[in-house]
């Protein structure tokens, strides 16, 4: 069972247990490093519905495999599986009981702050309890940014999205009228990847200049499927239980009267907010916000003994695949820092 007094030095602790956190839970754990994972709130892929996208998991029955891999306990805790493909849900709790089965430890509680620059690394969680470690991976994730209005929430994952490529090819937004919500190049890389299945996509911003660079700005401007809705502002996102997203009412910021646009997607296009608040500025971070990895393709971090994984560290690709491939090179990072310190 997993110790809660300051004495103990950890080995390895993972702050974070999505799709990063688990896949280095299991490389750890199978490179002879017991991992001792804090499992926060749910993360972003806990929170989507099917998942198309991640290899391994053609369309097709899938209760029978999760009854045999996913514990009855934890198993009632999930939605009723739905549709042919893996949830959301799901696959983070398949990666959990993978993880645990090799040999990792789990508490369910976040860190709610750190000091990196003692040795060993002090975490604290929201327990009140404090731990010790030698390494540390955060992989803490990162939230999307939404609007905060009522109406997106009641219409999450029934057309209200994200993420267009995870979404995008859905069979609700193919060869429909979908808006993208933003002016920065967040914002016109969705619109361009949605112009690919919808039949139409409105560019929403509030302002009448984009923010993006010219070359992406470019890229809408000469799509013919895009048209940019300049000085606007969402006021609502319209819909029905039965058919989710069916409209936008659009606000203008110049003093024009609203418009209603009918469109089956809204897709938010403004960012994403990585989950570095409890490290306390210890951490050199990106212009983005994202946890600096000064070596290219390794998650070392600006304190030795410290590896980022997942999307706290990716403000570019932000998929489950890449996060769990990160998770995999911090867990190889993690233990070759271990033996090259003598630690293990
Ligand atoms: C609506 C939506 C749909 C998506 N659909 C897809 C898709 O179809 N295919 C795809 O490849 N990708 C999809 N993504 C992207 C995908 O979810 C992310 O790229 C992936 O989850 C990133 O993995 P992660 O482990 O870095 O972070 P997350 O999955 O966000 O996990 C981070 C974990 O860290 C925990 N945590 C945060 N702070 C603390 C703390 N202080 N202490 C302890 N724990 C903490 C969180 O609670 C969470 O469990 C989608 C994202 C969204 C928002």
């Amino acid at each position: 069972m997993t110790e809660t007094s300051e004495t103990t030095v950890r080995k390895l602790v993972i702050i974070g247990a999505g799709p990063a956190g688990w896949t280095a839970a299991l490389y750890a754990s199978r490179a002879g490093v017991v991992p001792l994972v804090f499992e926060g709130e749910m993360g972003q892929l806990a929170q989507t519905t099917g998942i198309e996208n991640y290899p391994g998991f053609p369309s097709g029955a899938l209760e029978e495999y999760l009854t045999s891999a996913i514990d009855p306990d934890r198993l009632m805790l999930l939605p009723p599986h739905e549709g042919d493909h893996v949830t959301g849900p799901e696959l983070v709790e398949l990666m959990r009981a993978q993880a645990l089965a090799a040999g990792a430890e789990v508490i369910t509680e976040s860190i709610q702050s750190v000091d990196l620059n003692s040795t060993p690394f002090v975490l604290n969680d929201s327990a009140g309890n404090t731990f010790r470690a030698s390494a540390v991976i955060v992989a803490t994730g990162a939230s999307a940014r939404y609007l905060g209005l009522a109406s997106e929430e009641r219409f999450k994952n029934r057309g209200v999205s994200a993420c267009a490529v995870c979404d995008g090819a859905l069979p609700r937004f193919r060869d429909k009228p979908v808006c993208v919500i933003g002016g920065g190049d967040a914002a016109v890389e969705e619109a361009v990847y949605l112009a690919r299945f919808a039949s139409k996509v409105y560019l929403v911003h509030r302002r009448d200049t984009l923010r993006a660079s010219a070359a992406a700005a470019s890229r809408v401007l000469h799509n013919p499927k895009i048209e940019i809705l300049w000085n606007r502002v969402p006021l609502e996102v319209l819909g029905d239980d039965a058919s989710g997203v069916t409209g936008a009412v659009l606000k203008s910021t110049v003093g024009e009267e609203p418009i209603t646009i009918a469109v089956t997607g809204f897709f938010l296009g403004i960012g994403h907010q990585p989950n570095v608040g409890f490290l306390g500025g210890q951490l050199k971070l990106t212009s983005s916000g994202t946890i600096e990895r000064p070596i290219p393709f390794q998650t070392k971090t600006s304190i030795p003994g410290v590896f980022a994984a997942g999307d706290v560290a990716d403000d570019h690709y932000r998929q489950a695949v890449i996060a769990a491939a990160s998770g995999a090179m911090a867990a190889l990072d993690a233990q070759q820092y271990l033996v090259s310190t003598g630690l293990l």
